[in-house]
């Protein structure tokens, strides 16, 4: 049974080998440099997942289940350039599942991204190798990954067999319930082996991106080509003599067609890994790469198990997110490139990762942004078709923007493959919108196009909001929140929701700012601000309603449902409806008091003429706490920042289990398919944003900090408006550029009025 070991601020140690929780291991041990990244299976085991993903190369593929055919866009799991393993004489090539293994360690350096793999194996003769791989994906240059061995024959000489293999063969079927979905996305593979290389290539079906590895075998000895359909590999015959280690280093390139500064995938390949260093330079360039990151990244936190999760995190979304994902037009994948869940889309799940890059690395937000900026184009035919005015983003985006929220998904406590409408979380334009907004307040200008964005997301939700004249008040219809176990009213013929706070207040929110930035047309302005004081939010039992008709539904019994996460899926096996009742996946109108301060809100909600008591917030807080199943793991995140003031410990327990989720796997197994990069961002944005109270302001940067008890001290560099800044917290004070707040005192370090290019004509992408 493997075990983690105890946690060492800057490793990830497993002992033993356990391939029921490879799964787990393969996601948590992934590498990666925010272009491509590789999950962390083993080399040569029998249970691997294998999964190397490149950020936005997509392809679609439609299938057949249930007697439908249902086409779905997948991030595709690339040919795998992992496989090595070796055979001792007169024995079977290895694998752990079998073997005798007199020890067996993995080590994932999380300050240098290194992997290290451990392992001694007696065969069946007695003989004992011992084995030593160190992997990495480079940071310094994107293109490149490797694989050291070394072999140390303990108690033996004679002929050591190693098989280095690119295996092409591989689809995408790292998630069980996609199982009855097509997952093979590569077709026209091509081998050959030229200039002691052998390469590689294959072809995305339908989006016709080629894919080209090509792989250098730094071996004492060469080896000897060997072919099958799709996978190409050489064999080497090394000598091993007692005692003396020998090295073998796999160094291989990957390319695809939509690589820039590329004639063709093969050639690049060929001429990127022939020329590659060796592995001892390559991998001291990526160390230097890594240690830069961390200059701007550091983040240190009292305590090693907190400070081994705040390294995790940081880690896996910067593997994800970097500085070389920039310009590679793409968005904030919600699994990180760690695994097939969700199938590489991305989410609304970026408000909980930019915030969080803002004040780090604004340029890479600025890139993720400009993602979506590209996909304006789609986004505002998709809200011409459905007769709206403005963009329309999808809930689930890919490669061109168009909508790729399943129709259909797999219940797997039931078998039945339902409806899916969660499409109709119109909210994902909002948070894009509060994006550009936050990266407005900490970067200080606003470019003429993330201008148009919020714009055209101002000009949506204006027109989707509709005038009831019985009422006066505007409302939005047929919407859903965040929480995707309410997807209509019980007995309602169509799908969707009338008035779900989350979205009717944050509409306000936003054509304020977009009033306030003269961004609407001027026959537009007055009707903008006229929804700005009429928009209708419900109330029941002194708290605000999630949606219009939440008051009727039923309360649950939640008796045995009680820890149940997926209590839509529990309650459909059960023949029940999870609409029926008063019970939520996640948090919903506690994410207004997530994004907006407690004055902004009150204020809000006073400018449409309700009756807003400050205890309102406290008690819907506690209202929705008490029914909510937290069946996404951003609804810990959610919940520790509203409970930070009031409830300082309980906060503390959201964030632990927030901070856990992955490590932990907390969702049941879902971690296997790929991390939750909106936790792992969500937390590490929690420590800046919200205990040390960090916000970025039109007039400055307020800090207002209320560090829990068990939070002990905080110390990172932050970058506002250009210039670096080092904050240092504990429970005494908090020092920030030559200030010094003592214990309970906030402050606001002044900036001069932000700068706003009015929009521009931009055309074009
Ligand atoms: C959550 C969404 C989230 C998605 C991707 C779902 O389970 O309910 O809020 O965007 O996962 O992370």
């Amino acid at each position: 049974m493997a075990t983690l070991a105890p946690a060492n601020p800057w490793t990830l140690v497993y002992e033993g080998y356990d391939p029921a929780a490879e799964g787990l291991r393969e996601a948590l041990c992934t590498l990666g440099n925010g272009r491509f990244a590789t999950r962390g299976a083993t080399p040569d085991g029998l249970c691997r997942t294998p999964g190397t993903y490149r950020a936005g190369c997509y392809d679609r593929l439609a299938s057949r289940v249930a007697g439908r055919t249902v086409v779905n866009e997948d991030l595709v799991n690339l040919p795998d350039w992992l496989p090595l393993t070796f055979a001792t004489p007169g024995s079977d090539w290895f694998h752990p599942d079998g073997a005798e293994l007199l020890e067996y360690r993995q080590e994932l350096d999380l300050r240098r991204g290194v992997l290290l793999r451990e392992l001694r194996r007696r065969d069946d003769a007695g003989r004992i190798t011992r084995v030593r791989q160190r992997r990495l994906v480079s940071m310094a240059d994107p293109a490149l990954a490797a694989l050291e061995t070394t072999f140390t024959a303990e108690n033996w000489s004679g002929p050591l067999r190693v098989r280095a293999a690119l295996d092409g063969t591989v689809t995408n079927h790292g998630v069980a319930r996609y199982r009855d979905l097509r997952g093979d996305h590569l077709t026209d593979h091509a081998t050959g082996d030229e200039d002691g290389l052998t390469w590689l290539t294959a072809t995305t079906r339908s989006s016709r991106i080629t894919v080209a590895l090509a792989a250098r075998m730094d071996a004492p000895v060469p080896g000897r080509a060997e072919r099958e359909p799709g996978r190409i590999g050489t064999e080497h015959v090394l000598h091993a003599e007692e005692g003396v280690p020998v090295t073998v280093t796999k160094i291989v390139a990957l390319v695809t067609s939509r690589d820039p500064a590329v004639h063709d995938p093969l050639s690049a390949a060929l001429r990127w890994a022939g020329q590659a260093p060796p592995f001892g330079e390559l991998l001291a360039a990526h160390e230097a790469a890594w240690e830069r990151l961390w200059e701007r990244a550091r983040l240190e936190v009292g305590g090693p198990e907190l400070a081994q999760l705040v390294h995790l995190h940081v880690f896996h979304l910067l593997q994800t997110l970097s500085p070389h994902t920039f310009d590679l037009d793409v968005g904030v994948p919600a699994r990180g490139l760690h695994g097939e869940a969700y199938r590489g889309h991305v989410f609304w799940d970026e408000l909980f990762v930019l915030p969080w890059l803002n004040l780090r690395f604004p340029d890479i937000s600025l890139g993720l942004l400009r993602y979506r900026w590209r996909r304006l184009p789609e986004a505002r035919a998709a809200a011409r078709a459905a007769g709206y005015d403005g963009a329309m983003f999808p809930w689930q985006s890919g490669s061109d923007g168009r909508e790729e929220t399943q129709t259909f998904h797999l219940n797997p406590d039931s078998g039945r493959w339902l409806p899916d409408v969660s499409h109709l979380q119109r909210h994902v334009g909002l948070a894009i919108a509060y994006n550009v907004w936050q990266h407005h307040l900490v970067t200080g200008s606003m470019t003429s196009w993330c201008a148009d964005l919020l714009t055209d997301i101002a000009r949506f939700f204006a027109s989707l909001a509709v005038l009831d004249p019985a009422s006066g008040r505007y409302e939005i219809r047929g919407v859903m929140g965040p929480d995707e176990y309410h997807t209509a009213r019980p007995g309602a013929a169509a799908p969707g929701l009338d008035n779900n706070a989350y979205t009717n207040v944050m509409t306000v929110w936003l054509l304020a700012r977009a009033l306030e930035l003269g961004l609407a047309r001027p026959e537009e302005s007055a009707r903008w601000a006229d929804i700005t004081r009429r928009m209708r939010v419900d109330f029941h039992d002194g708290v605000i309603s999630q949606f219009t008709g939440y008051a009727d539904l039923a309360e649950l019994d939640w008796g045995r449902y009680r820890g149940v996460r997926r209590l839509d899926r529990a309650l459909e096996a059960d023949g029940d409806d999870v609409n029926r009742y008063k019970a939520s996946k996640q948090a919903d109108t506690l994410m207004l008091c997530y994004l907006l301060t407690t004055d902004e809100l009150l204020d809000i909600l006073r400018r449409l003429g309700y009756p807003a008591d400050p205890e309102l917030i406290p008690r819907t807080i506690s209202y929705y706490l008490d029914r909510t199943s937290h069946g996404s793991t951003l609804s810990s995140v959610v919940h520790a920042w509203v409970l930070a003031h009031a409830d300082r410990a309980r906060s503390w327990q959201f964030f632990a289990e927030a901070a856990l989720s992955d490590i932990k796997d907390v969702q049941g197994g879902t971690t296997a398919e790929g991390i939750h990069l909106g936790a792992m961002g969500g937390t590490l944005d929690m420590l800046q944003r919200c205990y040390l109270g960090l916000e970025p302001r039109p007039d400055g940067l307020r800090l207002d900090p209320c560090l829990p008890e068990r939070l002990g001290s905080l110390s990172l560099p932050i970058e506002f408006r250009g210039r670096r800044l080092l904050v240092e917290a504990d429970h005494e004070r908090t020092r920030v550029d030559g200030i010094t707040l003592p214990r309970g005192a906030a402050a606001t370090i002044p900036f001069p009025p932000l700068i706003i290019r009015r929009p521009g004509r931009v055309r074009g992408r």
